[in-house]
Formats: structure tokens, C-alpha cells, sequence
């Protein structure tokens, strides 16, 4: 699909867990549709995702269910 950074006809959709929301009422969201471009390295949520991330996160108290996630902190260097 086309790219909205470089226009070039590069670009793919990759189905990822996202980060919504913060502190108390941050939740993720599985498969969210993120648009990467091989031209130009450029990954980003299209105005409908961020749309419906949104819509999600207005709900998020019916929409999400408690889930066991084992979690890690990178404690390296950047
Ligand atoms: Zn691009």
C-alpha cells in the first residue's frame, strides 16, 4: 500500500500488541494494524486506527479483560 510519509508504494500493514492509555487505566491492545515502509523506515497508525484506539479507550472498562502477562523491565543501556 501507499505510504502517507514518502508516497512510495512501500509501505505493509503488521498486525501489534499496542500500549494505550497510561497509568491506572493503560491497557494494550492486540493486532493493532501498524503501517511500516520499507523506503522509508516510517511506522505509524493510520487516522482510523487512532480513531478506534480511541473509541477503545473511552471503553476500556468493558473492553478489556485481565489478563496474566509475564512482564520484564529492560534495565540495559539505550
Ligand atoms: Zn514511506
Amino acid at each position: 500500500m501507499k505510504c502517507d510519509i514518502c508516497g512510495k508504494n512501500s509501505a505493509k500493514v503488521r498486525r501489534l500488541t499496542q500500549p494505550v492509555g497510561r497509568d491506572s487505566s493503560s491497557f494494550l491492545v492486540r493486532n493493532v494494524p501498524v503501517v511500516s515502509c520499507l523506503s522509508c523506515g516510517e511506522s505509524y497508525l493510520t487516522a482510523e486506527t487512532l480513531k478506534e484506539l480511541e473509541r477503545m479507550r473511552l471503553h476500556w472498562r468493558e473492553l478489556t479483560k485481565q489478563e496474566k502477562v509475564p512482564v520484564a523491565t529492560f534495565v540495559g543501556a539505550a
